[in-house]
């Protein structure tokens, strides 16, 4: 009982985190957490690694601490970070006990045990993924080698990923599963301590091996050369390479032609974002597999917002449950309407979140007042710092169409969508707008700055 509130609290408090700190840095350091435990005024969070662990404990920890003082509605709040705290991956699919939770993982490539082939919704925009994933994990290295899984954040790569790894263990398949920033770090510790060796030994013998975030070793021109060996020796010996990428091959920055173009022999399956009804299905798949009873339309509701990263869709969902808990009442449509609007509009309780800074600064910056960016007022200027402010709440703070219509007034998403793609064509166009907009953005950043140090 106590597990799944911890788990929808945190939910929560991650939808109100990605609004309030930069989107690089959440994905950094949050997306991947989860809440293990709550009672009273303690709260445990479930992190991959240590170095997040150390990051958010030295510089996140009040930021963390209020966000769920404010939704929990208690006085105090202490968290702490456990790494791995999810149970070592069994394949009966119980979560573990968070009590008996085993301090570390002993499964060295930390594969998520929710990512598995069964919790993947299928849909038009991931089936090719979904159908060259499952058939490597079934006949690896026979088919396509290497697959290369890419498409946008948050579209289920590292799932599909992981999920391939579990299945190919299953089998009793040698696999190593690590991002490229691991395999990256692996390297050069390894240098530094004189043991590329041992490195070389235990990537060029996996069974198979499975690479995340490939794009991030584009240009690392060391281990981009290590890589390529380790990729010749397996693919040599019939062994599945697979990794992702947030970008096909062929558009990953200094990525080395040789490299390149071994990774293009194979097959590229891109995943594109998911339509309504797929994010409906995965939605009602959610609901059900943490048996929430949630009605139909409500769910359409939460998929019409548009949020095309599952994560952030996941988040919202997470967000009416708990605003249904926190409150007392049933999901209802009414219910969800209200959570979703209330992201970020948080100005009534404080004026320091991030939506409203960035409101507050364009405003400034045209000599307005915010309430005239919410208003009706359509003079040119008052449109332009509306656009404004729509771009910046899109590209800084990562906010979603319907979330920025709410915050500008009750604007249509659609209406978003034609401001903003207008103001990009009037940055490309016009210097003095460009140069206003880097001004607000300066400011915020020092606001920024100002905030966590
Ligand atoms: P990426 O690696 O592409 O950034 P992830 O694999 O981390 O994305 O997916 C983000 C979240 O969305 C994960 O919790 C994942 O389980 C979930 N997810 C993504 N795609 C699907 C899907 N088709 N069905 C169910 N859950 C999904
Ligand atoms: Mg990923």
């Amino acid at each position: 009982m106590e597990t799944k509130s911890a788990r929808e609290i945190w939910g929560a408090a991650l939808g109100e985190l990605q609004v309030q700190v930069s989107r690089s840095n959440y994905r950094t350091w949050l997306e991947k957490t989860e809440g293990l435990d709550y009672q009273s005024d303690r709260f445990v969070i479930s992190v991959p690694n240590i170095f997040i662990a150390e990051y958010l404990d030295r510089n996140q920890r009040s930021l963390i601490e209020k966000t769920l003082i404010h939704l929990t509605s208690s006085s105090e709040m202490r968290v702490s970070f456990q790494v791995n705290g999810r149970h070592h991956h069994s394949s009966n699919g119980h979560s573990a006990d968070p009590a008996i939770l085993a301090p570390a993982l002993s499964d060295p490539n930390q594969l998520n045990p929710n990512y598995v082939f069964d919790n993947f919704v299928v849909g038009s925009g991931n089936q090719l993924a979904y159908a060259a994933a499952r058939s490597v994990a079934t006949n690896p290295g026979k088919i396509y080698n290497p697959l290369c899984i890419c498409g946008p954040v948050g579209l289920g790569k590292t799932h599909l990923l992981h999920a391939i790894g579990q299945l190919a263990q299953a089998r009793h398949i040698q696999v190593i599963c690590v991002s490229a920033e691991q395999f990256t770090n692996e390297f050069v510790s390894a240098i530094r301590q004189k043991k590329v060796d041992d490195f070389n030994r235990k990537y060029r013998h996996a069974g198979m091996l499975l690479i995340d975030d490939i794009h991030f070793i584009g240009g690392k021109k060391q281990t981009e050369e290590s890589f390529f060996h380790t990729f010749n020796s397996l693919f040599n010996a019939n062994r599945q390479i697979v990794f992702t990428s947030d970008q096909p091959p062929k558009a990953i920055a200094l990525l080395d032609k040789r490299l390149r173009s071994r990774f293009e022999s194979g097959l590229v399956a891109d995943i594109q974002s998911p339509d309504q009804e797929t994010r409906q299905a995965i939605l009602r798949a959610k609901a059900r597999k943490r048996e929430m009873d949630i009605a139909a339309d409500v769910l359409e509701f939460i998929a019409r917002q548009g949020q095309q990263n599952i994560r952030e869709l996941e988040g919202l969902l997470n967000r009416v449950t708990a605003f249904a808990k926190l409150l007392n009442s049933p999901p209802t449509l009414e219910l969800a309407a209200k959570a979703v609007v209330n992201i970020g509009s948080r100005e009534g309780v404080t004026n320091s979140s991030a939506h409203s800074r960035v409101i507050n600064a364009v405003a400034q910056a045209f000599d307005l007042q915010p309430e005239d960016l919410k208003g009706s007022r359509r003079d040119k200027e008052t449109s332009l710092a509306r656009r404004v402010a729509m771009y910046l709440l899109r590209q800084e703070n990562g906010c979603s169409l319907a979330q920025i219509g709410a915050l500008l007034g009750d604007r249509d998403p659609s209406s978003v969508t034609v401001g903003s793609k207008k103001l990009a064509a009037e940055l490309v166009h016009d210097k003095s707008i460009k140069h206003k907009l880097a001004d607000i953005q300066k400011i915020l950043n020092s606001q920024t700055k100002r905030k966590t140090t």
